[in-house]
C-alpha cells in the first residue's frame, strides 16, 4: 500500500500518540478488554431480554432493568477511560460524542465496521488516482506509483509500478527505481529477483489494458460493501478529476472501462535504475528481459506454497551464501538440516 493509503487507514488511530502506540497494551490486556466488551454487550442483551417480559410485570421489569444497569455500572470497576485504554481524549472523539454518545461507544467496541468503511474510501482513492493518471500517460507525461492488480494463476496479485513513460522511440517503458548501499550493480541473484518483480508488473499492467481484469475479481478480492455510498470528500475528489461516481462499484467500473478502452499499449520495455544511497548518484540502468513463460513458471512455483500445496523451502546449496546475511540463520531448520547433510557427506567421503 502506498503512503497515502496507509495514512488513510491509520487515521483511525488519530487519538493515539506515537509513544502510546509503542505502549500498546499487552495481548493479555487486549484479551481482558475483549472479555469486558463481551460482558458489556451481554449486559445489554440481558437488559433487552428483560424488557421483553410479559405486561403486568412492567414495574418489576423497569426496576430490574434499572437494577441491572446500576449493577453493571457499579460492578465494573473500570471506567470507560480505562476500558478503552485512553490516556487522553481527542477533540474528534468528543465531537463524535456530541453527535451521538452511543455511536461513539459502538465505534470503540466495533472498530472494524468503521475500518471497513475507511478501507473502502482508501481503495477508491487509489483507483481514482489511477483514473487520473491514465490520460496523463496517454498524453506523454511520466506517471509515478501506478497501482496494478489482477488475477494471475488463480490468485489476486497487486503491486505499484514506480514509473511509466514513453521513450524517444515511442515505446512504453516501465521503470523500477532501486537504491543500493554499495556503489555497484547488484549480484546476479539480486538481479534475478528484480527482473522477476518488473516482469510481474508487466503481466499485471498488460492484463489491465487488455481488459482481462473483471469487476468481480476486484470486488471479490476486496470484500467491501461495493454499493455503499462513498464519503462526500471522495465524491468531491472524483468530481474534481472529471469522474461522476457515488459508490465503490462505480469507481471500479469507471477504471476498468477507461484503462481497457484507452490508447495505452502493453509495456514495451522493462528497466531497473540503480542509485547509490550515500551520494544519490546513478549507478546504472539494467534492461530486464521478459520471458512470459519463464515468469509464469516461477510464479506458479511460488504459488504452490501459498495455496498450501507444499512446505516452505530455503535456498539451494549453491546459494547457501545468502544465509550468512540472513536474520534467521541461527533458528532456520532448513539451514541446520543442510549443514547436517553436508557434514554427513563429508564424513562418508573421508571414511
Ligand atoms: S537461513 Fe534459512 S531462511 Fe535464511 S536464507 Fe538461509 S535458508 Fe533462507
Amino acid at each position: 500500500m502506498d503512503a497515502s493509503g496507509s495514512q488513510q487507514l491509520f487515521d483511525d488511530w488519530d487519538d493515539i500518540s506515537d509513544s502510546e502506540f509503542l505502549n500498546i497494551p499487552s495481548e493479555q490486556q487486549s484479551i481482558d478488554a475483549f472479555v469486558i466488551s463481551l460482558l458489556l454487550l451481554h449486559n445489554t442483551v440481558l437488559l433487552f431480554s428483560r424488557n421483553e417480559e410479559p405486561l403486568g410485570q412492567e414495574t418489576v421489569k423497569t426496576e430490574n432493568a434499572k437494577g441491572l444497569k446500576r449493577k453493571s455500572l457499579h460492578e465494573n470497576s473500570f471506567s470507560p477511560m480505562q476500558r478503552f485504554f485512553k490516556r487522553h481524549l481527542s477533540v474528534t472523539l468528543l465531537c463524535d460524542q456530541s453527535w451521538c454518545e452511543m455511536k461513539t461507544v459502538y465505534s470503540l467496541l466495533k472498530p472494524f465496521v468503521k475500518r471497513k468503511e475507511m478501507q473502502q474510501d482508501t481503495e477508491a482513492i487509489k483507483l481514482l488516482n489511477m483514473l487520473h493518471m491514465i490520460p496523463l500517460l496517454e498524453a506523454g507525461d511520466r506517471v509515478r506509483e501506478f497501482p496494478v492488480f489482477g488475477v494471475q494463476e488463480g490468485v489476486f496479485v497487486m503491486g505499484v509500478i514506480d514509473e511509466l513513460m514513453y521513450n524517444q522511440k515511442g515505446e512504453l517503458v516501465l521503470n523500477e527505481l532501486k537504491t543500493r548501499k554499495q556503489n555497484s550493480l547488484p549480484s546476479s541473484a539480486q538481479d534475478k529477483v528484480n527482473c522477476f518483480q518488473v516482469g510481474l508488473y508487466k503481466l499485471l499492467f498488460d492484463g489491465l489494458v487488455r481488459g482481462e481484469v473483471k469487476k468481480d475479481h476486484v470486488l471479490n478480492h476486496l470484500k467491501l460493501r461495493s454499493s455503499q455510498v462513498l464519503g462526500a470528500g471522495i465524491q468531491a475528489h472524483a468530481k474534481s478529476i472529471g469522474v461522476q461516481v457515488t459508490t465503490f462499484e462505480e469507481v471500479v467500473d469507471a477504471l476498468l472501462i477507461t484503462v481497457s478502452c484507452s490508447d495505452l499499449p502493453c509495456v514495451d520495455l522493462l528497466q531497473i535504475e540503480y542509485y547509490h544511497q550515500g551520494s544519490s548518484g546513478p549507478i546504472g540502468t539494467r534492461v530486464a528481459p521478459f520471458d512470459e513463460a519463464q515468469i509464469r513458471a516461477e510464479l506458479q512455483g511460488h504459488l504452490t506454497y501459498w495455496k498450501g500445496q507444499r512446505e516452505p523451502k530455503g535456498v539451494d546449496i549453491e546459494e547457501a551464501w545468502k544465509c550468512r546475511s540472513c536474520l534467521y540463520e541461527e533458528t532456520c531448520d532448513w539451514a541446520k538440516n543442510r549443514l547436517q547433510v553436508s557434514d554427513q557427506q563429508a564424513s562418508h567421503s573421508s571414511s
